[in-house]
């Protein structure tokens, strides 16, 4: 792998991630950019105690491109985008407009590849472990960061849940704190800790795999499963057999068969509301340990894959009871979620 660090017209950092080690990438953003001057502002709620990301100052935007060029594909001439170079493997820029910026973290764009028109599922093994180590390298970089806390890599996918670039792309959030769930999955741990002298994380995998009902798939080195209390309608969640605290952590084996485990899940996602209709919308979340805070070697890193389909054509959303009290009503039986996972296995 070859990463290559560079800057775009207004100032954002621009890395390349290159499964080729000899490519030169030197191409130069030809934009008229203003320089980014962002600052985003984090609000403390005072009943609830966590933390709300006000992104009042939006940046001068000069420059627009038209609606029906994306950004996220090459540059071409005539058609200057965010990636200037006219082909690429993974890049990852900090995002132009972002939620969390300055003392307040930092946000970041992903692009898992320069084609438009394929998605996660579609990639190959080799694109997807290129992906991993991106996501790893970001992670790396960010937790050297005074400002960042906590990082969060994760995909939207799906005009259903907002997402507006057609891309394949997904987002890194650094985090200034440790975020509500974050901190509420360590209390949790260290509850357990005290209680059995176990950790949490490893009995959940455990339980899951005793249980075996709600397991998707297993892997040599990684374990799937919907979790028992799942709160969305079809939810898997992706642990490494042996705990880490984060994707740094990962040792070389969890790290092949990661691709393999990933893609085919992914594809079930795909499948489970049968053919004829559109791709799954779904939201893909890694869950790591927060920097340099007690209890961070309990912490154990996983993936959350979602989607908020219920039925074809039918979304969940969050209504009253979700969004008011913070209580999941789920429609579809965790065991019934996993069989539908199993029975659309690829052949
Ligand atoms: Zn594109």
């Amino acid at each position: 792998m070859k990463k290559t660090v560079t800057t775009l017209a207004d100032g954002r950092e621009l890395i390349y991630y290159d499964s080729a080690d000899d490519i030169v990438r030197d191409a130069v953003d030809l934009r008229p950019l203003d320089a980014v001057s962002t600052s985003s502002e984090v609000r403390v709620d005072p009943l609830l105690g966590d933390s709300v990301a006000i992104a009042s100052h939006r940046q001068g935007r000069t420059y627009h491109p038209p609606a029906d060029e994306c950004p996220l594909c090459p540059s071409r001439e005539g058609r200057l985008s965010e990636i200037p170079d006219a082909h690429y493997d993974v890049a990852v820029f900090e995002n132009r407009f972002p939620s969390l910026a300055g003392d307040s973290g930092r946000c970041e764009v992903v692009c898992f590849t320069s084609d438009h028109d394929v998605s996660f599922a579609g990639l190959t093994e080799a694109q997807a472990a290129l992906v991993l180590e991106a996501w790893t390298d970001r992670t790396a970089e960010l937790a050297e960061l005074p400002q960042v806390t906590q990082v969060f890599c994760f995909e939207n996918r799906g005009a259903e849940i907002g997402v507006t670039l057609g891309h394949p792309h997904g987002q890194i959030y650094g985090y200034p704190f440790v975020t509500p769930r974050t901190e509420l999955m360590m209390r949790s741990a260290e509850t357990h800790r005290t209680e059995t002298g176990r950790n949490l994380f490893d009995d959940v995998v455990a339980r899951e795999l005793a249980d075996g009902d709600r397991v998707v798939l297993e892997g040599e080195h990684w374990v799937a499963f919907v979790p028992y209390a799942a709160h969305w309608p079809y939810e898997v969640h992706l642990h490494p057999r042996r705990r880490v605290p984060d994707l740094r952590e990962l040792d070389d084996a969890a790290r092949t068969e990661f691709p393999q485990i990933y893609l085919e899940l992914l594809r079930r996602f795909d499948r489970i509301f049968g053919p004829g209709e559109p791709p799954t919308p779904y939201i893909s979340a890694w869950h790591q340990a927060p920097f340099g805070v007690p209890g961070r070697e309990e912490f154990g890193l996983h993936l959350e894959l979602f989607t908020i389909r219920r039925t074809p054509g039918k979304l969940k959303f969050l209504a009253g009871s979700e969004s008011g009290m913070s209580v999941f009503i789920n429609d579809v039986p965790p065991e019934a979620a996993a069989q539908r996972l199993r029975e659309v296995a690829s052949e």
